[in-house]
């Protein structure tokens, strides 16, 4: 499987991130996860680009995961694709009916396909998925991915980093999670660098690398103390993520 990180920001843009999204690829199946602002322009940069991605996965409707979406379905419309599906948690078919609503002349232009899922296991676009529900301000889905019994990527998406979160991405060969500021921002809904590293030794989470992604401007040029922080607890190997990273899971 591969992975490629098409955006590593979140809702306040820095100009060095798109909002948040992912391409995983495996034999030929393409999958897109999250499709905030930015990632539409970073998918027509790769070689399956939005022509060759007819399935999208939304962690949550918060509009750095969502915004490109209808951008995304125009696109395909233009290359002549006929068709895209939309798999996200509840409320995901009202999200499109709205956004079709107040977009009125894209409605019935592209063959639209959605699904919405819970907190349980199920395959699209020919990869394996587990699901668990995330610690965030609204609903939200981490997700676990592999693809024909190959190795495991596990996406935090939007979460506080918790024991339960930390138990699902174990054993994952990369696990990328929210680390969306450093220490001294007083946060919820999502983890500073010391959280993470704290749970994920406290759980005696294994994986074989972390990425750390959901990047606040707050974390530019702080990158050397926030690897610090997590390293102080949990040992493994972390990195930060950044827009067009391309990691081969073997
Ligand atoms: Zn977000
Ligand atoms: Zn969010």
């Amino acid at each position: 499987m591969r992975v490629t990180f098409l955006g590593t920001g979140a809702a306040m843009p820095s100009g060095r991130r798109a909002q948040t999204g992912l391409l995983l690829d495996a034999d030929g199946d393409s999958l897109l996860v999250d499709c905030g602002s930015g990632v539409l322009n970073a998918l027509a940069r790769t070689d399956v680009g939005y022509e060759g991605v007819s399935t999208v996965l939304l962690s949550h409707h918060h509009l750095d995961h969502v915004a490109d979406l209808l951008p995304l379905m125009k696109a395909r419309w233009l290359a002549g694709a006929e068709h895209l599906e939309i798999v996200g948690p509840q409320g995901t078919k009202a999200l499109l009916d709205g956004l079709l609503d107040v977009h009125e002349y894209m409605d019935g232009r592209i063959d639209l396909r959605v699904r919405e899922i819970g907190a349980e296991s199920f395959s699209v676009a020919g990869f394996d998925i587990d699901a668990k529900e995330t610690r965030h301000s609204m609903d939200c889905l981490a997700y676990r991915f592999t693809h024909e019994e190959g190795p495991t990527f596990t996406f935090s998406a939007d979460s506080e980093a918790f024991a339960g979160l930390a138990n699902f991405g174990d054993g994952s060969a990369v696990l990328a999670h929210d680390c969306s500021f450093p220490d001294e921002v007083d946060v919820s809904n999502h983890p500073t660098p010391s959280q993470l590293g704290e749970t994920l030794a406290d759980t005696g989470t294994e994986v074989e690398r972390l990425y750390l992604t959901h990047l606040y401007p707050h974390t530019e040029g702080r990158h050397e103390e926030m690897l610090e922080s997590v390293g102080k607890h949990y040992d493994g190997d972390v990195r930060f993520a950044r827009d067009g990273l391309t990691v081969d899971i073997e």
